[in-house]
Formats: C-alpha cells, structure tokens, sequence
C-alpha cells in the first residue's frame, strides 16, 4: 500500500489535515477547529471564492472510501464515482493506504476532550459503579447520543430482545444477500 507524502496547502505550510477539491484538485488545509488546533480554513476560503462544492481528505482515502464533505450542503456525503473522480487527479484509490483521522475519529476525539464521560458520570454525585451485560453503552459519535439511547430503550423491552437479540445467529444463518442492507442482520448486530 501506498501513502503519498509531499503534500502541501497551497495556501500555507500544513502537511496534515489537507482537502483535495474534486472539481479543479486544489489541495489546501481544513478548517479550525474550536481548541486552535486543525487547519488555517483554506479550503473553505477557496470554496467561497469558487464555490466549488466537493473535497476530499486526504490522507483518510482507502480502497473503501473517504471522507467526502460538501460546502454547499455543509455536511459529510458520499462520493458513489470517487473512484473515477480520484482517478482524474492521478489517485488510484485501491492502492491508498490510510494516513490522517477520518472526521469520525475526530469527533469521538473531540466527546473525550469536551470531557464527555465526567459529565455522564455526574461528576460530585455519590453514584454506584455498575458494569456487564446489559449496562455497556453504545459509542457516541456527534449528535448519535439521541440515536443511541432509543436504541438502547429498544433493546431493553423483552419482545424487541427476543425479536432480534435471542434470535440473532438464525437471523445470520438465512441471511444470504449484502449484510449491510439487511434490515433484520444490522438490527441484530446492534446488540
Ligand atoms: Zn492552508
């Protein structure tokens, strides 16, 4: 596998942290972030003078993708022609081997710093420490935490548990198509 070096902000001297602009391949430096630490904001800069709407990170590209973001719709998206679109800019993505964080990994990060788990632990209070099945929680990721709870509230009425815990290997076994759009095989891989 290949990681690729010498990659630079056009803009200033970041090495890491870097967005390829799928529509002319700028490659300039991420955002901000609120702690000081990140980018200088030059890929966003360059989308508001261009407004061209789509860049890719670097260092985060594999044969299973990337990370994606659109300006226009301000959010992470999926790229079904990334390949194609990479390939365009001399990046062969199935030889591409993982080298920065994915925004995923940044926002578990960022819950860890923020101090996240000393607030679920409502720090000050007398609380008992309970661990083992059933009490492990979910990983939060952004906003997730709302997901997760329903999910969690889910699992913990009998007939959804018997539904699709207890019932969870014969569920793989008939599975026979993609795993991951099979309703019944991703419900049952939650737990
Ligand atoms: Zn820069």
């Amino acid at each position: 596998h290949h990681a690729f070096s010498g990659w630079k902000c056009e803009r200033c001297d970041l090495t890491n942290n870097l967005w390829l602009n799928l529509t002319d391949g700028s490659i300039l430096c991420g955002r901000r972030y609120y702690d000081g630490s990140g980018g200088n904001n030059h890929a966003l800069d360059y989308y508001s003078e261009t407004k061209y709407p789509l860049a890719v990170k670097l260092g985060t590209i594999t044969p299973g993708g990337a990370d994606v973001y659109s300006y226009e719709e301000d959010s992470m998206v999926m790229d079904p022609k990334l390949s194609e679109h990479l390939s365009h800019f001399g990046i062969n993505m199935m030889i591409m081997s993982k080298t920065d964080k994915t925004m995923t990994e940044l926002q578990i990060d960022a819950n860890i710093k923020l101090g996240e788990w000393s607030v679920i632990q409502e720090s000050g209070h007398e609380l008992k420490l309970v661990y083992g099945p059933g009490y492990t929680g979910l990983q939060n990721l952004g906003n997730s935490c709302y997901m997760n709870s329903v999910m969690q509230v889910l699992f913990a009425l009998p007939e959804f548990k018997e539904r699709y815990y207890d019932t969870a290997v014969d569920t793989f076994k008939r599975q026979t198509g993609d795993p991951t759009k099979d309703f019944n095989t991703q419900m049952s891989v939650i737990p």
